[in-house]
Parts: structure tokens; C-alpha cells; sequence
């Protein structure tokens, strides 16, 4: 039986994590945190992300936590006229998947769970993996060590795994703006409850989208400079002053949100690179591709990433070097391509060149939805379960 060595339970090391064991593989995921507590209040999960989930046995799970997306809209945020609302049926129609946001906490627990909760190893802080002739090892903080076959390293943006992968540490870049993200209740003066209701102006982004419960998730994108002190509990004056001027829904929103519990996340980003493997030691998720969040595509990449490593060992089911490097030439374009595309939709929402950004304003009033949802649907497609036309 091979054995797998993973390193971190985040969304990328859990659906790997399923995906091998549902190839008869031996799984130990290692996890530095102490306990359950994932940072950010949810995340879309887009159709190709879905599939993932449901590949993985999770698809009544999935659509219980996912709220219902049918429409979609763009509000100037200043003076609260409606750019554009179209109807996101023909996405889901085009794709054969509806798209689910879903709480983070939620969608992680589900992953844990199926799993096994009390089978993953809390406490592990990995300091120091190395390929072997026989098998890869991992060295934890704690003193203890591990080894397996393989070693997938899905230790996220700031991985200890990519710098031995690459053979040297990698700069984060700073892409220019902040994100505070939450929960809250439905509210229909923020927006419809079952659309994804987007305010631009400013080169800043207020969004709503429904998750199950009744519930919102939010977020606000300013640009700020890198490194701001923020005091927690201080997200609502902070947000009060920046959109004092903006439209009632987005004030409505401020008002709404409980300051304790809205995350602030300075939003960076990674060049793409394409070795992902050295010998029996593999990257999966954001320590592979580490993507703003603009189109919504990182976690969902990561569960490609699970998918697609799982594909590879069925191809090359009694060779682990060359599972890997199948894996890798499998996933590396089309990782880097969902981070260009992130980063080069980051940079038009949050004015990087205001000039650019007006004129997408000015095209939003033009739009009645058929660009937008190309664009979109080129995202979700590509992946292991949705193969390029
Ligand atoms: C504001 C924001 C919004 C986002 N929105 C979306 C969205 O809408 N849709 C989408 O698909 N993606 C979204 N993403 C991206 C998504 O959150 C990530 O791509 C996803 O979490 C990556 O999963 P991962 O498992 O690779 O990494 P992580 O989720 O970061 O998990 C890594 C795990 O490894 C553990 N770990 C780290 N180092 C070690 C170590 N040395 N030893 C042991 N364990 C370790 C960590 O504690 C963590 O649990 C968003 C990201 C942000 C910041």
C-alpha cells in the first residue's frame, strides 16, 4: 500500500487527502494548528470546485451548505444605480454545475469530517522536508518525524514545502488593496437574497453573496498600502469612514456587521512557477499557486490539484516519481494561468490604472451579462472534471 505523508488540513491537504485514500492509499495529514479554526468567513466555491467536491463524496453535503446564486448585478456604489443584472442560469446551464458559496468553517469541517477529525494530527508544525531514495520525511517543531511514499506539502501561501521544492524562498507581492470579509444576516436593502450583488466605485469592491442560514457572505476591498496597524474590533469605523459617501445598501451593510468578527486580510499573491515536485515531494493549493482572490479560483484550484493527483496515480499506479511529475505537468499551466487572470482582474477592479477602471465601469452599464459569464465559465473550465471544449 502506498503510504502518503500530507502536510496541512486546509481545503488542498484534505481533498488530497481523500482523493488518495479512495485509491486504497495509507493517508496521515499533519496539521500545525492546534484545533479547527479556519481565518476568513467563506469562500465561493465555483462549479469546477463543486465537482471536485462531489467527486470527492460530498455532493448532499455540498448543496446543504451552499447558498443559491440565480443572478448576479453591479451597483455604482456611489449613487446606487444598477449598472447591470442578469440572470446566472445560462452559466450553470453552459457548465453543468451550479456554483456554491459556502462558510469557510463550514466547508472545512465537512472536509475534516469526512476524513476523520480525530485521524488528522493537530500540533504539527512541519520545519523541514527531504526527498529520499526510498521515501520523503518530514521533521515537525515538536521534535517528532514522519515519512511516507510521498509527501504532498499543502502547507498554504506561506508553505515551508515550496522553498525545498524550488531550492530557494519565494517573494509574496503585495497586490495593492485589503479585503475585510464576514458573515451577516440576509438584509434586501444590501441586495436580493439570492443574488450576488456587487458595488464598485473608487476602485473599491462591497460584494454580498448567499451562503445557507440566511446568511450573507460579505466582503469590502480597499487599496491601502502594505502593513497598516489595524486593531481588531475596529473594522466598523474603519469601513464607516471609507464608504460615509457611498449608497444606502452598502451603509445598511456597515451597519449590520458585528466589528469582532469581520477578518482583515492584506491580499498577495505568487509569480507562477512550474516545478511543483522534487522527487517524492509534491506542492498542492496555494503552496503551489498562491492567487489573489479576484476570480474566486484559489481553493477551487487547490481541489483540482486533489483530483488531478489522484488521476495521476491511477495512470502510474506503481511509480510515485512518475505520478508526481504527471501531476505536475497536468496542473502547472493552468494553475499560473487562474493567477494572471486573478491578478490582472485585481488590478482593473482596485484601479491600479484608473483610466482602465473607468472604462470597465462604463462597460458594466453596457453589459447584459453574456460577457461576464464567458469570462467566468472560461474559469471553471479546465480543470481534471471540466475539460476545456
Ligand atoms: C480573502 C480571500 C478570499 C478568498 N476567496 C476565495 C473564493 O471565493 N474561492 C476560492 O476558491 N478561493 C478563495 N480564496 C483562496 C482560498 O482560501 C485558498 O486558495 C485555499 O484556502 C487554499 O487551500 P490550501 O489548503 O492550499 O491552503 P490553506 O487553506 O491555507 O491551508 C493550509 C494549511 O496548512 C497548515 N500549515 C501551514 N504551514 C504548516 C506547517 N509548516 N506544518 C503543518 N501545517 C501547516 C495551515 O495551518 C493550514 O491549515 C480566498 C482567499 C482569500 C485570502
Amino acid at each position: 500500500m502506498v503510504k502518503a505523508v500530507i502536510i496541512g488540513a486546509g481545503m488542498g491537504g484534505t481533498s488530497a487527502a481523500l482523493a488518495l485514500r479512495h485509491i486504497g492509499f495509507d493517508v496521515e495529514i499533519y496539521e500545525q494548528v492546534r484545533e479547527n479554526k479556519p481565518v476568513g468567513a467563506a469562500i465561493s466555491v465555483w462549479s469546477n470546485g463543486v465537482k471536485c467536491l462531489n467527486h470527492l463524496g460530498l455532493e448532499a453535503q455540498t448543496a446543504k451548505l451552499g447558498g443559491t446564486m440565480n443572478s448576479m448585478s453591479y451597483i455604482n456604489g456611489l449613487s446606487g444605480e444598477v449598472m447591470c443584472r442578469f440572470s446566472m442560469l445560462p452559466l450553470i446551464e453552459a457548465v453543468g454545475q451550479r456554483p456554491y458559496p459556502i462558510a469557510r468553517a463550514e466547508l472545512q469541517l465537512m472536509l475534516m469530517e469526512k476524513f476523520g477529525v480525530d485521524e488528522i494530527q493537530f500540533g504539527k508544525k512541519m520545519t523541514a522536508v527531504a526527498d529520499g531514495a526510498d521515501a520523503a520525511s518530514v521533521r515537525f517543531a515538536d521534535g517528532s518525524s514522519a515519512s511516507g511514499d510521498i509527501v504532498i506539502c499543502a502547507d498554504g501561501a506561506k508553505s515551508v514545502g515550496r522553498d525545498y521544492v524550488l531550492g530557494r524562498s519565494t517573494q509574496r507581492r503585495y497586490a495593492g488593496y485589503v479585503n475585510f470579509n464576514g458573515l451577516v444576516a440576509v438584509d434586501e436593502a444590501v441586495g436580493p437574497a439570492t443574488e450576488w450583488t456587487t458595488y464598485v466605485g473608487e476602485g473599491k469592491r462591497v460584494s454580498v453573496m448567499p451562503v445557507a442560514g440566511n446568511r450573507f457572505y460579505f466582503f469590502f476591498d480597499t487599496p491601502e498600502p502594505e502593513g497598516l496597524v489595524f486593531e481588531p474590533g475596529t473594522a466598523k469605523e474603519i469601513l464607516a469612514a471609507k464608504f460615509a459617501h457611498w449608497t444606502g445598501g452598502v451603509r445598511a451593510l456597515i451597519e449590520a456587521i458585528d466589528p469582532a468578527a469581520v477578518n482583515r486580510v492584506e491580499i498577495f499573491d505568487v509569480d507562477p512557477f512550474d516545478t511543483w515536485v522534487r522527487g517524492r515531494v509534491a506542492l498542492l493549493g496555494d503552496a503551489a499557486h498562491n492567487t489573489t482572490p479576484d476570480i474566486g479560483q484559489g481553493g477551487c484550484s487547490a481541489m483540482e490539484d486533489a483530483v488531478a493527483l489522484q488521476f495521476a496515480f491511477q495512470d502510474h499506479p506503481n511509480d510515485p516519481h512518475a505520478a508526481l511529475l504527471a501531476y505536475q505537468a497536468a496542473r502547472t499551466e493552468r494553475a499560473g494561468e487562474l493567477v494572471l487572470r486573478a491578478r490582472k482582474r485585481s488590478d482593473v477592479t482596485h484601479a491600479m490604472d484608473p483610466a482602465v477602471t473607468q472604462a470597465w465601469y462604463d462597460k458594466l452599464r453596457e453589459e447584459d451579462g453574456s460577457s461576464i459569464l464567458r469570462g467566468i465559465a472560461d474559469n471553471i473550465m479546465g480543470g481534471p472534471l471540466t475539460p476545456s471544449p
